[in-house]
């Protein structure tokens, strides 16, 4: 399976990350990208951006370097009734947000509590991918949640920053790629990269999609196709990529 975009990522606007805006756009250029998606965390992060960062993005060039770049975000989600730290008007300078569920912007809830939430993202107009579902310690009903991604035609992400951490975790990684499969759900294959030599480095999740035969048409940055084709459907108003 071939990868052609990093739609996950974090410039040195976290402070837990090192690369600036530009060395990630390098890097994904030196890794053969069509598009990198830069998506910083929203507020409630420790370290995360301020609103401000958010709706000033749209002064970053749409391409740099022959790369296409998104402006994106990842928003915390902070509360069980599924309120974010990204508001109405941040979110519509962006191109792409990610929603995510961190336990240092929320005290983990119980598998039912992170399921209706996650379902509460999925149906919010504004969000388009559900970040790193498979990460501890955020239990869910897997099958719950696909099926309601498959209603609302989101995107769910193998995040291979998270499996590099936990690389026990890639039996997750199996049963929610198999979900996705039987339900025809997209996926994205994201980095989380926090340097520029992460960007595009996808570790092993491509090669399980081949291994499971999880159709390309599912994996929204597997061609440029999908990624326009997802953009599309989510009514994003930007330039083919
Ligand atoms: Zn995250
Ligand atoms: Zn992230």
């Amino acid at each position: 399976m071939q990868i052609i975009a990093d739609l996950h990522t974090h410039t040195i606007v976290s402070h837990h990350a090192y690369s600036t805006l530009e060395e990630m756009v390098a890097g994904a250029a030196r890794a053969n990208l069509a598009a990198i998606a830069i998506t910083d965390h929203g507020p409630k992060m420790p370290d995360g951006a301020n609103s401000w960062h958010f709706c000033s993005m749209w002064i970053v060039p749409r391409v740099i370097q022959s790369v296409a770049v998104l402006r994106g975000g990842e928003a915390n989600i902070v509360s069980y009734d599924g309120e974010i730290d990204l508001s109405p008007a941040d979110l519509d300078f962006l191109d792409l947000t990610i929603a995510s569920l961190h336990s240092y912007a929320i005290q983990p809830g119980s598998a039912e509590q992170n399921t209706a939430v996650y379902q509460k993202m999925l149906r919010h107009p504004k969000i388009d991918i559900l970040g790193h579902p498979t990460d501890p310690p955020f239990t869910f009903d897997y099958e719950s949640v696909v099926k309601t991604a498959a209603e609302t035609g989101k995107a769910l992400e193998l995040n291979s920053h998270a499996l590099r951490k936990n690389p026990d975790a890639i039996g997750r990684y199996k049963e929610l790629a198999l979900l996705c499969k039987k339900y025809r759900v997209w996926m994205t294959v994201s980095s989380d990269a926090h340097v520029s030599y992460e960007v595009g480095y996808f570790g092993p999740i491509p090669d399980l999609l081949d291994e499971l035969e999880v159709p390309a048409s599912l994996i929204v940055n597997a061609s440029r196709e999908n990624l326009n084709r997802f953009l599309k459907e989510r009514g994003k108003n930007i330039p083919e990529i």
